[in-house]
């Protein structure tokens, strides 16, 4: 089952994507992750890529689609894409690299959450990697977030009109506890 996660900065994809992980063996596939890994290892992409996370903008689809391509042959029991596709672009690029590798989209949801609650869940991501020691991603701050959140309506939000028109969009409210979201979330999949 290959499962695409739609949704603003912040509406939960990566860890309703860890719950996916845990509950069906699928694998997370977040291009976030995969660029934050990069910049840390201090690759020339890394580099070139941690300017424009840390402006709240997105990287080029070049990049992204790369990284994607070169994990689709982990399989197994099917992928959960988290925080890709980003652009119409990326969205087109992955139908054709599903279909080559002879694999099928099963649904799309998209985690509804108030903008208002988006930058407060934000904040306190911050807050809690900060309590127990972690690194707090640079792009967690609430100037930033507006700019993610603006790229959001520009850039990705057009996908939801895309995948609803293939019939494969389903809605979500992502603004419950995260037990009650997993739960609308697995009454929605195949
Ligand atoms: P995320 O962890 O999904 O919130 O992503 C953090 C940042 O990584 C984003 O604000 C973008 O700068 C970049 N990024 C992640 N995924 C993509 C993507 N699919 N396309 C373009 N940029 C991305």
């Amino acid at each position: 089952m290959n499962i695409i996660l739609l949704g603003p900065p912040g509406a939960g994809k990566g860890t309703q994507a860890k719950r996916l992980v845990d509950e069906r063996g699928l694998v997370q596939l977040s291009t976030g992750d995969m660029l934050r890994a990069a910049r840390s290892s201090g690759t020339e992409m890394g580099k070139r890529v941690a300017e424009v996370m840390d402006r709240g903008e997105l990287v080029t689809d070049e990049i992204v689609i790369g990284l994607i391509r070169e994990q689709l042959d982990r399989g197994g029991k099917g992928f959960i894409f988290d925080g890709f596709p980003r652009t119409l672009a990326q969205a087109d690029a992955l139908g054709r690299l599903l279909e080559e590798t002879g694999m099928k989209l099963d649904a799309v949801i998209e985690l509804q959450v108030d903008d208002e609650a988006l930058v407060g869940r934000i904040v306190k991501r911050a807050e809690e990697s900060r309590a127990a020691g972690q690194e707090v991603r640079r792009d967690d701050t609430p100037e930033v977030f507006a700019d993610r959140l603006r790229e959001y309506y520009k850039k990705t939000a057009p996908l939801l009109g895309y995948y609803y028109a293939k019939g494969d969009l389903q809605a979500v409210d992502g603004m419950g506890a995260m037990d009650d979201v997993a739960e609308a979330i697995a009454a929605k999949l195949p």
